[in-house]
């Protein structure tokens, strides 16, 4: 309970900043290799399992990664909502190269404002936004809302509105089956992958810095580079290294505990209260008509390994609860 309290007053001084932050962007800019993504072609994350672009539309089609002037109007007048996800995190959002669609908890959320908004689930195109792309991309009206494993926290407050917390994870370690390392204690002198402009690599700066940190545009390429011994191990947040654990558990295994708290938010471009009315209006109706445990269960729950903690997922599977 305490953790729920602390998150809540921390969600409230988020909404406080939020509310009178006029500060422009400043620490997320688009890298020498994101700046790939402002072409819509395939990303080095989603090119290790697929050959879709960063757009692909329910139904499967890609699209063209359209502008958007992300109002609620502009959405209206579009016909069609568009949505930030990951492509490479398998539980929150995935590009299936079976099926070339997106899926996951993330994506399931963005379908709901869709239906909120449409009375249409299906009403949504997807965008690949990585870490980095995440805040430029609703700067630039390439996503109208982003969903993509987002932390909330004061820094990006500043620079977008974030929704009410619908998740938190923990950053954590994932290590070869066979490594020895078993907490962030042992990284002294260890290479560790992560992704940049995420709170992942802030965070391992700050809590190992002895550690050798590298850095990569996705977290696929980063698990790939641990597969090929290029890393020792690779940082973010449990449930997405969970989402890799899952995928090869004869290969990986998630260690070291939780060492942060990473409340997720969808975010929004500053100012648009409308469309960040709406997006909160598409968590409580979830929540109220019980599909938000359904869905809970189906990409999270599933898995006894892959759970935030325990009161957390209390609060996430009684329907009406507010986190
Ligand atoms: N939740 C953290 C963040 O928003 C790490 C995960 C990610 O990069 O998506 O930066």
């Amino acid at each position: 309970m305490k953790k729920v309290l602390s998150t809540l007053v921390l969600l409230l001084s988020l909404t406080t900043l939020a509310a009178c932050g006029t500060e422009p962007a400043t620490t997320v800019q688009p890298t020498a290799t994101t700046a790939v993504m402002t072409e819509p072609t395939a990303t080095t994350a989603a090119m290790v399992e697929a050959t879709a672009t960063t757009a692909v539309t329910t139904a499967g089609t890609p699209t063209t990664g359209a502008m958007s002037g992300g109002t609620l109007a502009d959405i209206k007048a579009r016909g069609r909502l568009i949505a930030g996800v990951k492509y490479d995190v398998r539980i929150f959002g995935y590009l299936n190269p079976e099926t070339n669609k997106v899926e996951g908890f993330d994506v399931d959320l963005a379908k709901a404002v869709a239906e909120r908004i449409f009375g249409d689930p299906e009403k949504v195109d997807f965008v690949e936004a990585i870490s980095a792309n995440r805040i430029p991309y609703l700067d630039q009206g390439k996503a109208d809302v982003i969903f993509s494993t987002m932390t909330a926290n004061e820094d990006r407050a500043k620079q977008i509105e974030f929704s009410d917390t619908y998740y938190v994870a923990g950053q954590s370690l994932l290590v070869p089956i066979n490594s020895t390392i078993a907490s962030i204690k042992d990284l002294d002198g260890k290479t560790v992958g992560t992704v940049k402009g995420s709170t992942s690599e802030k965070n391992i700066a700050a809590k190992a810095p002895t550690a050798k940190i590298e850095l990569f545009d996705a977290y696929a390429a980063a698990v790939q580079a641990m597969d090929a011994g290029r890393v020792e191990a690779v940082t973010t947040d449990d449930i997405i290294l969970y989402g890799f654990q899952r995928n090869s558990p004869d290969k990986f295994k998630v260690v070291g505990g939780q060492f942060t708290q990473e409340p997720y938010a969808a975010g929004i471009k500053k100012g648009n209260t409308e469309l960040l009315a709406e997006v909160n209006g598409a968590l409580r109706d979830l929540k109220q008509s019980g599909k938000w445990a359904e869905i809970f269960k189906k990409w999270i729950g599933s898995d006894p390994t892959a759970v935030p903690p325990q009161e957390w997922r209390d609060v996430y599977l009684q329907p009406t609860a507010t986190p």
